[in-house]
């Protein structure tokens, strides 16, 4: 891969934990504009890649392009003004903040400016990302109010929050019905439209095959497939990885 293959290029990626491998020679291009999938079966390496990507961990081996130069490394919050943004798998909005507090918050690192007179305007702000995420109508509620699938809206909101042009999304549709699913979906389908381009990971192709362009599945660390969602259900490689799983 060449550093301007894709807004984003990950080439020969490599984390070692240990004696682990949880990533292993991993190569992808993200293209602007594309929601691509990210699919693996649990423990295959996908928030860890995320993880290096984003920097929080430093990769063992390989390469980061974003946006055409070498990022390898770089830490979480450099990635941040670069404009890449990540949710979490596993996140902890403030328990005692309601919800467009939680995203003010996320909006503004800098607590110095919160005491400025930007007060007004991160209030603003925060309540129209709240809207876009369809959260609009729980802004004074706390967390432990929302339902599940809310929380993971707050989490997409909160990542939201520093105005990236690319978004990795870690498993937003797990413990989700059917119809939340649809609904979140819809939701990403309009940060598309308005530009954003997605990585959206998921531990199965549930709900995934209407959203993406493109998916890129890995088992063990290293790629087994790429290409078109239909192509990928069908991919014999992927079938067994799940089955075999
Ligand atoms: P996925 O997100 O695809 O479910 P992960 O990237 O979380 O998988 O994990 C891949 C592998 O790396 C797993 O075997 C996991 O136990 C291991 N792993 C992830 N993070 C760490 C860590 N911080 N320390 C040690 N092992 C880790
Ligand atoms: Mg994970």
């Amino acid at each position: 891969y060449a550093p301007d293959d894709g807004l984003l290029v990950i080439d020969g990626l490599r984390k070692e934990f240990g004696g682990l491998t949880a990533v292993e020679d991993l190569s992808f291009a993200v293209e602007e504009g594309e929601i691509l999938g990210f699919i693996g079966p649990n423990g295959a390496g996908k928030s860890t890649t995320f993880n290096c990507v984003t920097g929080v961990y430093p990769p063992t081996a390989g390469t980061v392009y974003y946006d055409g130069e070498d990022v390898t490394g770089e830490p979480a919050y450099e990635m941040v003004k670069r404009g890449l943004a990540r949710t979490f798998q596993e996140f902890r909005p403030l328990p005692d903040r309601n919800v467009r507090k939680n995203v003010e918050l996320a909006l503004v690192p800098d607590r110095v400016l919160s005491l400025t007179g930007l007060r007004g305007e991160t209030r603003e702000r925060a309540v129209e990302i709240c809207e876009r995420v369809g959260l609009g109508d729980r802004l004074e509620q706390t967390p432990d109010e929302l339902p599940h699938a809310g929380l993971l809206r707050l989490e997409l909101a909160r990542a939201l929050a520093t105005d990236p042009d690319l978004l990795l999304v870690d498993e937003p549709f797990a413990g989700l019905s059917n119809s939340e699913v649809e609904a979140l979906s819809a939701t990403l389908e309009e940060l598309r439209q308005d530009g954003l381009t997605q990585v959206v990971v998921d531990h199965n192709m549930r709900g995934l095959l209407s959203l993406i362009d493109r998916a890129i599945v890995i088992e063990f660390g290293a790629k087994i497939a790429e290409g078109p969602p239909e192509a990928i259900r069908d991919d014999e490689r992927v079938q067994e990885a799940y089955l075999g799983g």
